[in-house]
């Protein structure tokens, strides 16, 4: 199975729920390109490398080989072998990790190895620019947009199941920052591909998204 499908959209609007479902269904792999930015802002924050400072992150990136694996349902993501797959949710992570991804040559070397992942095989690839930059050929581009309460709230509950300590102001607020910060860079700031197709999820259900993708990649 050769199909590709890419899966943009801000941050916490159901694009990894989503995808790893379809995934599952369609059989074919999973790629979650935002755990790769993580990941490398996990491992600079834990290296005191200075996430400002391209030349060093880039020196870092080359050392630090990043894994995904499937795990159960989900995925889990390793940094030299080392698992990180709950590190890189921590706070401190989702509120660096836009600075870390609009440096252009870090993108330029995420991309590559993205596209690798890709190469010779079917895959679902969420992110915020799989449709306009990893692969612009993709077979289905959809598009995941929700309201910026609503995807707090998610977030919010989700947090509470997993007995965080959650802040649903500071949650609108991050969410709110991040998407800024992600549409605002200079390098493949996050955009809806032409062909794409947007999905606003704020009142649909996972399920609902799921059978809506479904439909168009079979269409
Ligand atoms: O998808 P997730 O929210 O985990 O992504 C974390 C961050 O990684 C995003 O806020 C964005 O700054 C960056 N990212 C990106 N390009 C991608 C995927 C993620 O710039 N393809």
């Amino acid at each position: 199975n050769n199909l590709t499908i890419a899966i943009d959209g801000p941050a916490s609007s159901g694009k990894s729920t989503v995808a790893k479902k379809i995934a599952g269904d369609l059989n074919l792999i999973y790629v979650d390109t935002g755990a790769m930015y993580r990941a490398l802002t996990y491992q600079a924050l834990k290296s005191n490398v200075n996430i400002k400072d391209e030349n060093a992150l880039m020196k870092l990136l080359q050392d630090t080989d990043i894994t995904l694996r499937k795990a159960g349902e989900g995925q889990a993501v390793y940094v030299n072998e080392v698992e990180v797959t709950n590190d890189i949710r921590q706070n401190n992570v989702t509120n660096t990790v836009s600075i870390v991804a609009a440096h252009p040559r870090v993108r330029t070397e995420m991309v590559v190895r993205q596209q690798k992942l890709a190469e010779n095989t079917g895959v679902v690839m969420d992110g915020r620019d799989i449709g306009t930059v990893v692969l612009p050929k993709s077979d289905v581009k959809i598009f995941l947009v929700a309201s910026v309460m609503e995807r707090a709230e998610r977030r919010h509950k989700e947090n509470i199941s997993k007995g965080i300590f959650s802040d649903l102001d500071q949650l609108k607020k991050d969410i709110a920052e991040r998407d800024y910060k992600d549409s605002t860079r200079e390098t493949s700031p996050l955009k809806q591909a032409d062909d794409a197709i947007r999905i606003d999820t704020t009142t649909l259900s996972i399920e609902q998204v799921v059978d809506k993708v479904k439909q168009l990649i079979i269409s």
